[in-house]
């Protein structure tokens, strides 16, 4: 580790550290992100398992019926029959008046049975169409999902080794800080939003709040021989070598607030 004790040398050190904390927070992020891809993914399958499971339930509880009809139908045509049998022996006009009416009543129940039956199977009908649906649908949820999972890992992966490969070179640049500085740094970094102590000097505008710095304030930066903050944001201004103000720690950073520098 060179040591460069100079504050463009401080600041230097500070700059990458922030990006590797704004690297760590994205990183650590994007795994969160892809967690809750995952759980929405999931809850998608066991709702359509849940939805399977109550449909398949309905057309039991309908079948059951439809069984129920069945036996009821047999004793209502069994009964009729045999009423056509006892028809013939009755005399006394009591008796038949009883018996039309007892066949009328026999005839209507057929009738109502017949029609439930009817609608009992056009139910279970509709409802075996939905649960193929349903199924085909859990089934190509499912296999999305797992297609999820594996990205998902895959990338998890890599955004676990990058995290490790910047724990380390977090440690290598954090041993190029006095204890003081590092200090300072923590103690900004939860202070200002977003975690963003330092900001470079782009143009004589602060990279952190996009605000115009006055010129008496860029010709402090440009000195290069004190920590200038910038007046609107509080951050420290940092100027980039020559030729490494290509990577921008905004761009496309999921910062809230921090648009980046175009
Ligand atoms: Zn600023």
């Amino acid at each position: 580790m060179s040591e460069d004790h100079s504050v463009q040398g401080t600041l230097s050190l500070v700059y990458r550290l922030q990006t590797m904390d704004v690297e760590v927070f994205r990183l650590v992020a994007d795994i969160q992100d892809a967690a809750e891809q995952i759980q929405t993914a999931v809850a998608k399958v066991s709702d359509l398992e849940t939805r399977a499971e109550e449909t398949m339930q309905e057309v039991a509880n309908l079948e059951a019926r439809r069984r129920q009809i069945d036996l009821e139908l047999q004793d209502t045509e069994r009964l009729l029959a045999e009423g056509k049998k006892r028809q013939k022996d009755l005399k006394h006009p009591r008796d038949i008046q009883a018996y039309l009416s007892e066949m009328e009543f026999r005839r209507d129940e057929k009738d109502r049975l017949e029609d439930e039956m009817i609608k009992n199977l056009e139910s279970q009908d509709l409802l075996k169409k939905r649960l193929a649906e349903i199924e085909a649908e859990r089934v190509r949820e499912r296999e999305s999902l797992e297609l999820l999972k594996r990205e998902k890992e895959t990338e998890n992966r890599a955004r676990e080794e990058k995290l490790a490969a910047l724990d380390r070179e977090k440690v290598e640049v954090e041993q190029g800080f006095s204890q003081d500085l590092l200090k300072t740094y923590t103690r900004l970094k939860g202070s200002h939003r977003n975690g963003i102590v330092v900001a470079r000097l782009m143009e004589g505008t602060c990279e952190a709040c996009r605000m115009t710095l006055p010129p008496r304030t860029v010709t402090e930066v440009k000195k290069r021989q004190r920590i200038v903050t910038c007046q609107f944001c509080q951050r420290w201004l940092y100027l980039p070598e020559r030729g490494t103000e290509g990577e921008n720690v905004f761009q496309g950073s999921r910062v809230k607030g921090v648009s980046p520098t175009p």
